[in-house]
């Protein structure tokens, strides 16, 4: 069987987008009943002992990309605390199902990452069940498209902000407390932050707000041997995306104008999580990492 190791041509080695992409959901959106189904990982990601004996706060786990990371995290040894919104329990309990069996622990937590009292007792939970928080992936979004800004509210506008940038100050702010030497906090932009679409006003600020937030905070906590760093990632196929992401009949062609020719999948981005999580990555810091099918990126 092949994995994430196996060499293939990486414009044929996922499915291009076509008419059946045109899907829609209420937001947040559930995985379960996407079709096609995002590629997650769970059948291909092989674990190679990177994150042994780790503890990892995961948000957004239920789902797209934040699904495939809790995965590979399971397998490269370390327990996860997830979090997901209570709506979302059915892809989560699948997620927690996955890494149990990958023989680690799986705490669930859904919650409101809006509210900072959650997000404390995200970090917390993690400090009293697994013992400790050494990584910390914030991957959770929020992400609605509107074509004028006349129609943006103030409430959408506060609860993107809320969701992408507030909710990662809090749990940055609550985990560094706890953090020792070697700790890695990986937060989540989006080529959006550099490129972006003229519907996705809001959303594409946050993203360029959590690209400099990151570089400050590295430089902030480098001395206590903490690095932070970014995956940008470019267009995936997650439920995000067909929840109110993009209009409907955008998604028919998600992704194909990319160099590489077709939408990116879940199982794709979490190598880049693990490097930044892992050891192997200990003189990199500030730094953002681009997943995003090969569109040029500063
Ligand atoms: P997704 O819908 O699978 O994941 C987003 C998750 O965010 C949801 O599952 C939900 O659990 C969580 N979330 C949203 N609002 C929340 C709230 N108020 N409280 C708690 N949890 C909340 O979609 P995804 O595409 O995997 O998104 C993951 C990250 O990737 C997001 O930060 C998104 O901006 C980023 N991203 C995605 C793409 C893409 O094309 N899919 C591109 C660039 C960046
Ligand atoms: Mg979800």
């Amino acid at each position: 069987m092949s994995d994430q190791f196996t060499v293939q041509d990486p414009t044929t080695q996922f499915q291009k987008a076509t008419p059946e992409f045109q899907q829609q959901q209420p937001e947040p959106g559930l995985e379960k009943k996407m079709q096609p189904k995002p590629d997650d990982g769970s059948q291909t990601y092989r674990g190679t002992g990177r994150l042994t004996g780790r503890k990892a706060v995961v948000t957004g786990a239920d789902s797209g990309i934040g699904r495939a990371v809790a995965i590979a995290y399971a397998r490269e040894g370390a327990d996860v605390v997830l979090s997901y919104l209570p709506e979302e329990e059915a892809d989560a309990q699948e997620v927690v199902k996955i890494i149990e069996e990958a023989g680690r622990k799986a705490v669930a937590l859904p919650g409101d990452l809006k509210d900072e009292q959650y997000c404390e007792q995200l970090i917390n939970t993690a400090v009293e069940q697994l013992g400790g928080i050494d990584i910390l992936a914030n991957i959770a979004g929020k992400q609605q498209f509107v074509e004028n800004i006349a129609d943006l509210t103030t409430e959408q506008f506060d609860a993107t902000f809320k969701t992408n940038v507030y909710a990662m100050f809090w749990l940055c702010k609550a985990a560094i407390k706890h953090m020792k030497p070697g700790s890695t906090i990986i937060n989540t932009s989006s080529i959006q932050a550099y490129s972006p679409s003229p519907i996705l006003l809001d959303y594409a600020t946050t993203k360029a707000s959590i690209n400099t937030f990151s570089k400050s905070l590295a430089q902030q906590v480098g001395e206590k041997g903490i690095r932070v760093n970014v995956v940008a990632p470019g267009p995936v196929w997650t439920p995000l995306q067909v929840s109110g992401g993009q209009p409907e009949d955008a998604l028919k062609e998600f992704g194909n104008s990319t160099p590489l020719t077709r939408p990116g999948q879940p199982v794709e981005m979490a190598p880049a999580y693990v490097f930044l999580a892992s050891p192997e990555s200990s003189y990199v810091s500030g730094e953002t990492l681009n997943a995003n099918g090969g569109m040029p990126s500063p």
